[in-house]
C-alpha cells in the first residue's frame, strides 16, 4: 500500500487549465472519494496520478505526485512502472474488443511480465470475475470476445482486469455508474476488501456511495465551464 501526495498539481490541455494547484495527501490502506460537478477535473486528476495524461498530446502536468515520497514525474522514473503500480479504471469501459473475456482479465497481468501457469491463470480469472460479480454470467463463455458483453458487464470486466494486476494504488472513475444495484453492491464490497492492503481513490457522483465506501471525501469545484477545477474541501486529518 502506498501513500499518495499531490503537491501543487496542475494540469492543462493546450490553453485550458483543467486542474489548478491541488495539494493533498491520500493515506495508504484507505478509500478516498473525489466528488464534484462534471468538468471540474476529477478524471484529469486521476490521469495525472498515474502518468496516463502524458499519452494525450496537448496535455501538460505541473507539480508533483509523490508515491511513498518518490515523485512519479522524476527524471529517473519509468512511466510504465508507474502505471502498473497505480492502476486505473476509466469511466468508459474499454475492454480489448478482439480479445476473449478471459484474455481481457489477464491482459494487464501479461503486460507486467508475470508468468502464470494455466492453473494459476484460471484462478486469477475466476477470482477477479467473482470479485466483480461477473463470474456466473460469463463462466460458460470465457473464450468469447468481450464485445459480446453489455455495457455494465464490460465495466465490471475492466475492473476485474485492473484488479488482476494487483496495483498498490487503484483509481476508479465512476466505477458504478450504469450498474445495477447488485453489481454496485459487489463493487462496493470489492473496494472494501481492496482497502485492506491498498490505496483506493474513487470518483463518484453519489454522496451516499462516498459515505458507504470511503473514509475521506475530497470536494472539487470550478467557477464555471472553462475555468480550472480546484480542491475546495478535504479533511486530511480524519
Ligand atoms: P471531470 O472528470 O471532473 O468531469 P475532466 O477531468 O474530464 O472533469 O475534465 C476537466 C476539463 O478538462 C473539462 O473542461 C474537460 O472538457 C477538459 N478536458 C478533459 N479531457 C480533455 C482532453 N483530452 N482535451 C481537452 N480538454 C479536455
Ligand atoms: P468525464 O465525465 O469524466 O468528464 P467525459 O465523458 O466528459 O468524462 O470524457 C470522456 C473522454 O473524453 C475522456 O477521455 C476525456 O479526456 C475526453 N474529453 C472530455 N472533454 C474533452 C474535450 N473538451 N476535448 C477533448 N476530449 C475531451
Amino acid at each position: 500500500a502506498r501513500r499518495v501526495e499531490l503537491r501543487h498539481l496542475s494540469a492543462r490541455y493546450g490553453a485550458l487549465t483543467a486542474v489548478q494547484d491541488v495539494s493533498m495527501t491520500i493515506e495508504p490502506r484507505s478509500v478516498t472519494a473525489f466528488i464534484g460537478p462534471s468538468g471540474c477535473g476529477k478524471s484529469t486528476m486521476l490521469r495525472a496520478m498515474n502518468r496516463m495524461l502524458e499519452v494525450i498530446p496537448n496535455a501538460r502536468v505541473e507539480g508533483r505526485v509523490l508515491l511513498d515520497g518518490t515523485n512519479i514525474y522524476g527524471r529517473m522514473v519509468d512511466p510504465v512502472r508507474v502505471r502498473r503500480t497505480v492502476g486505473m479504471v476509466y469511466q468508459q469501459p474499454n475492454p480489448f474488443p478482439t480479445m476473449s473475456i478471459r484474455d481481457n482479465v489477464l491482459a494487464g497481468v501479461h503486460l507486467t511480465n508475470r508468468r502464470l501457469g494455466r492453473a494459476e491463470a484460471d484462478t486469477v480469472v475466476e477470482t477477479c470475475l467473482r470479485g466483480t460479480n461477473l463470474w456466473e454470467e460469463v463462466r460458460e463463455r470465457l473464450d468469447e470476445p468481450a464485445t459480446g458483453l453489455s455495457g455494465g458487464q464490460q465495466r465490471r470486466l475492466c475492473i476485474a482486469r485492473a484488479v488482476a494486476v494487483e496495483p498498490e494504488v487503484l483509481l476508479l472513475d465512476e466505477p458504478c455508474s450504469a450498474l445495477d444495484p447488485i453489481s454496485t453492491q459487489t463493487i462496493e464490497e470489492l473496494i472494501g476488501r481492496l482497502r485492506e492492503d491498498r490505496t483506493v481513490v474513487i470518483v463518484t457522483h453519489n454522496m451516499r456511495q462516498a459515505a458507504r465506501v470511503s473514509e475521506r471525501t475530497a470536494f472539487f469545484s470550478t467557477d464555471g465551464p472553462g475555468t480550472p477545477g480546484r480542491l475546495v474541501e478535504y479533511d486530511d486529518t480524519a
